[in-house]
C-alpha cells in the first residue's frame, strides 16, 4: 500500500503535534499514550485522507525522508544518519 507523504512544511507541523502529544501524555498520564495524539491524527488524516492510528507510523512516513529534528534546538538533522546537530552541536541519541 502506498503511504501518503508530507512535504517539509507539513512534516514540521506534524512533528510539533507529535511532540505536544508526548508532553500531554507526560503531564496528564490519564489516557493511553495514543489518545494524546488526536491533533496529530486530525492533521495528518485531514491532509492525506488516510486513516492512520499509529503516531509512530506517521512520524516514520517523513522522518525517513528528512531525518528527525534536533531534540535540543528543534532544527532538522537533515539526514537520517547525522550523528550530531550542525546548528547547536547537540549529540544525537540514536
Ligand atoms: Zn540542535
Amino acid at each position: 500500500m502506498d503511504v501518503p507523504m508530507l512535504d517539509r512544511e507539513e512534516s514540521k507541523i506534524a512533528s510539533e503535534f507529535y511532540a505536544a502529544g508526548f508532553q500531554e501524555f507526560k503531564q496528564t498520564q490519564t489516557k493511553p499514550l495514543k489518545e494524546n495524539f488526536s491533533k496529530l491524527f486530525d492533521y495528518y488524516n485531514g491532509l492525506t485522507h488516510f486513516e492512520e492510528t499509529e503516531p509512530n507510523a506517521i512520524m516514520h512516513h517523513f522522518i525517513d525522508l528528512y531525518g528527525p529534528d534536533c531534540e535540543n534546538c528543534g532544527k532538522p538533522y537533515r539526514t537520517h544518519q547525522a550523528s550530531y546537530c550542525v546548528k547547536c552541536g547537540n549529540k544525537r541519541e540514536i
